[in-house]
């Protein structure tokens, strides 16, 4: 960054010492423009191969806001270039230049945040309790549920983080292709978006709930999305492979696997479909019941001017309602920050009951409270 600075600097006080001779003035100009032109060409080029590169589509946003922006420091040499040496314009390419300098500088930080936080860092597989494993990534959660005839696995993550979900499950002892039954928490790409890959592998059959199937089929636009969601998807940062649906579940549909039996609760509101997963556990004699919050997150409105309507708010109200009255033991949810996850292995490990930190009523409902005093935040907010 600094040498794009000085090189600038140079650049115009070179400009400067040769304004009274004007053929070499004029070179320098051409030659600027070259430059700039060069620039603009290569930029797009590095945007598409680094993109093609990158696994997680959130980096792939961000580098992608990160290379337009270098793209128009480009630009704005350009226009400084062919605008004279007047000392207005100069600071005006000057300003603009730190503008885009900072913006990479914050980017930067962003990137480094969503990478660190993100759904593609692996995290070790472990028994939560009972026949419950935990499959996921460090922040996108996936669980597997083990029987002598096969097993459950809820939520493939983002695209990318498939290949993690199926190591883990190896790591543990068990194989993909025992997988027999695949279900979601709801239709985004960070737990979707590895469903496709999951079912090549595994050969497992989709459930979906009913509010759900048109996002899945749709790789994630829906009549009921914000437009954001919409929108995200149609320029293709949202959008994921489109798995195959074998069945449609209702509210209260019971999956059942040999020893395994879990309850679907819909719990709309993030997405229309959004499940909430109660799964009974045996755990020394003792019987745990563990529920996996779809989403109470809600998605922001007001970019597009939209407001949250009463559908939405119903849904929500039904949800909260919902998960409140479940006899949770351990929580869990869609992601590992919902449930504090980072915190509780820590825990975990210094403790001699691994199940106890997972055994956790009271963040269960803080974190449906919580999901309330934002919802009404932000109907006030709107109103
Ligand atoms: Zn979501």
């Amino acid at each position: 960054m600094t040498k794009i600075f000085i090189n600038f600097e140079i650049q115009s006080t070179l400009k400067k010492n040769s304004m009274n001779t004007s053929s070499s003035s004029h070179s320098k100009k051409i030659k600027l423009r070259k430059w700039t032109l060069k620039g603009a060409l290569i930029s797009p080029l590095i945007i598409i191969i680094l993109s093609l590169l990158m696994a997680d589509p959130a980096m792939r946003i961000v580098l992608v806001l990160t290379l337009a922006s270098i793209a128009g420091m480009f630009t704005t040499r350009f226009i400084y270039a062919i605008k004279t040496n007047s000392k207005f314009w100069r600071r005006i390419g000057l300003g603009i230049l730190s503008f885009f300098s900072l913006l990479i500088v914050f980017l930067a930080i962003k990137w480094k945040h969503i990478s660190d936080k993100g759904g593609q860092i692996r995290q070790e597989p472990f028994c939560i309790a009972g026949n419950l494993y935990y499959v996921g990534t460090k922040e996108v959660t996936s669980f597997l549920l083990t029987s002598s005839e096969g097993h459950i696995l809820i939520d493939g993550g983002y695209p990318g983080t498939a290949d993690m979900i199926i190591k883990n499950i190896e790591i543990l002892g068990h194989k993909i292709t025992d997988v027999k039954i695949l279900l979601n928490s709801h239709a985004h790409l960070d737990h979707a978006g590895g469903l496709s890959a999951l079912q090549k592998a595994s050969g497992a059959e989709l459930w979906i709930s009913e509010a759900d199937a048109e996002l899945i089929a749709s790789g994630g636009s829906g009549k009921r999305n914000l437009g954001l969601m919409n929108f995200l998807v149609y320029i293709g940062m949202a959008k994921f492979p489109i798995p195959h649906i074998h069945h449609k579940f209702k509210d209260g549909t019971k999956i059942t696997l040999d020893s395994i039996e879990l309850t679907a609760h819909i719990t709309p509101g993030h997405t229309p479909g959004c499940t909430t997963w109660a799964i009974p556990l045996k755990e020394n004699g003792q019987e745990l019941l563990a529920v996996s919050i779809g989403s109470l997150t809600l998605i922001p409105s007001s970019l597009f001017g939209e407001k949250y309507d009463e559908q939405l708010q119903n849904e929500f109200n039904h949800s909260f309602e919902v998960l409140r009255n479940l006899p949770a033991d351990i929580f869990l949810g869609s992601h590992a920050s919902f449930f504090n996850m980072k915190e509780k292995l820590k825990q975990r490990d210094t403790s001699l009951n691994k199940v106890a930190p997972f055994v956790d009523k009271e963040g269960y409902l803080k974190y449906i409270k919580d999901a309330e005093k934002e919802l009404k935040k932000a109907l006030e907010k709107q109103q």
